[in-house]
């Protein structure tokens, strides 16, 4: 008895007990007894696993502390991407506001002229009125509308996103928003040959990266007044490794660039967050920067990026091209009749939801040209009261308006009205809340973008028609 008691029980219970605490079970304690020696390793033991117990707890305690340290600074960080985009785009909006007056003046201008001369000498023939007036006139109306939709895309908030993204798209949508700046300083943007190729990375921020980078060289010509700031790309060994080069005086310390809150600019007009960025943005995207100064001068950044090898479908699908009917096909001149395509069978009727007159007219003007009924409305509320009455075949719906939005509508018919969901379209200028981005990414048929080309709209009414 008394050796069974000393010698074979205690291991029986210390074993099972040491087994538990192994697999992470430290609630595990052996019970200590009344006698001397086991007594002294049981309370050893239970000691052992309280203090276990206190370590694993004071540790959970500590990675919940991380984690909320982690998500504040993540916060953080999207704020201040957010507030350099911001200062970028504070930055560029005069110069932007600056650039939209010469189409409008341009548009304006020609108007002007095209009245004064109809005024002046009676009718021209079309002709003249086309190459003259009207063609330099949408030119300009064109670049306008570029300009916009660039600036828009540029001031989107999203939340990160990688997926794969066409290169030279991110950079068309940057040289668009800045050539015009780069030539009123006497100074040249050039894209050089850069390969199609898609890569992993948020499009915003591709945007945002590029941008920074060209900013930063037009800061540093713009005082000598000429230059070029070229920017190539060459894919290699499943990367693609795109170089900015400019013939700016080259960095003052290329091994501080970099750091956050580096800057040489005066207060106020460098935040030194544009470089820091460039390198946060393109390590996420699981590339390298590089910069130095060229031998021949100017500064040389090179961004080097992994190449997607195969696009998902999803992102040819915003690619879809609609064909566009040319616009002399479809005689835009209503007043002087003509023919109208489309007219056989009985005329379709056409619900338009518009809060703005002028554009609610040149739709129903277009409209006409597909010998439709065209039934105007421009709130959501007398739309739906319209869509409870009289059939329609089609909706075309804007989405900021008063009142509810042209969404709300489309929820609304996909509800009560599913066999028009199919036949309904956003006529939209808005590219600003997320969920209108989400739903024009996904389902791009189901939308046409103001300003709209007056042969495209024409030409996916009609479609939606048949
Ligand atoms: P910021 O532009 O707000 O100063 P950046 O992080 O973009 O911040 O740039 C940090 C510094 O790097 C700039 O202040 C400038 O001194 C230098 N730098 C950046 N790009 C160039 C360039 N292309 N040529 C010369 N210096 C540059």
């Amino acid at each position: 008895w008394i050796l069974d008691r000393r010698v074979a029980v205690p291991p029986g219970v210390l074993a099972p007990a040491s087994e538990r605490i192994a697999t992470g079970d430290l609630e595990a304690r052996v019970p200590e007894g009344p006698d001397g020696e086991f007594q002294r390793v049981a309370q050893a033991f239970n000691r052992m696993a309280e203090s276990l117990q206190k370590a694993q707890d004071d540790i959970q305690e500590r990675n919940a502390e991380l984690q909320d340290a982690l998500t504040t600074l993540r916060e953080a960080q999207s704020e201040l991407i957010q507030s350099e985009k911001l200062s970028a785009m504070g930055r560029m909006t005069a110069g932007v506001a600056h650039e939209l007056n010469n189409p409008l003046a341009s548009v304006m201008g020609y108007g002007q002229l095209l009245d004064r001369r109809l005024e002046e000498e009676g009718p021209l023939s079309p002709q003249e009125v086309q190459e003259r007036f009207l063609a330099p006139l949408l030119e300009e109306a064109g670049r306008a509308q570029r300009l916009v939709r660039n600036f828009l895309r540029f001031s989107r908030r999203s939340e990160v996103e990688l997926r794969p993204i066409p290169l030279r798209e991110a950079l068309g949508v940057v040289e668009g928003l800045r050539e015009h700046a780069f030539r009123q300083e006497g100074l040249e943007l050039v894209v050089d040959e850069v390969p199609d190729v898609h890569v992993r990375a948020d499009a915003d921020m591709l945007q945002s990266m590029i941008l920074n980078v060209v900013n930063n060289a037009l800061d540093a010509m713009r005082p000598q007044g000429r230059g070029t700031l070229r920017i190539s790309g060459r894919e290699d060994e499943g990367t693609v490794r795109l170089t900015f080069q400019d013939q700016g005086p080259g960095f003052s310390d290329p091994e501080r660039a970099m750091e956050p809150f580096f800057t040489t600019k005066p207060v106020g007009e460098g935040t030194g967050l544009g470089l820091a960025l460039v390198y946060r943005f393109v390590s996420l995207f699981g590339g390298v920067v590089h910069l130095e100064n060229a031998p021949a001068g100017g500064a040389r950044l090179e961004v080097t990026l992994p190449v997607v090898v195969q696009p998902q479908v999803e992102g040819e699908k915003g690619e879809t091209e609609h064909p566009t009917v040319p616009v002399d096909t479809v005689p835009v001149d209503v007043e002087n009749g003509g023919e109208k395509p489309g007219s056989q069978g009985r005329s379709r009727r056409i619900l338009v939801v518009e809060d703005e007159a002028p554009l609610r007219d040149l739709q129903k003007r277009l409209l006409e040209r597909l010998d439709a009924t065209v039934v105007l409305t421009g709130t959501v509320d007398e739309a739906q009261a319209v869509l409870g009455e009289e059939e329609v075949d089609a909706v075309l719906s804007d989405v900021k308006m008063p009142g509810e939005s042209g969404l709300e509508l489309y929820r609304w018919i996909l509800r009560t009205r599913p066999e028009l969901s199919g036949r309904f379209l956003f006529v939209t200028g808005d590219v600003s809340q997320r969920e209108l981005v989400e739903l024009s990414e996904r389902a791009p048929e189901l939308f046409i973008h103001k300003p709209f080309d007056v042969g495209e709209y024409l030409s996916r009414v009609s479609a939606l028609l048949e």
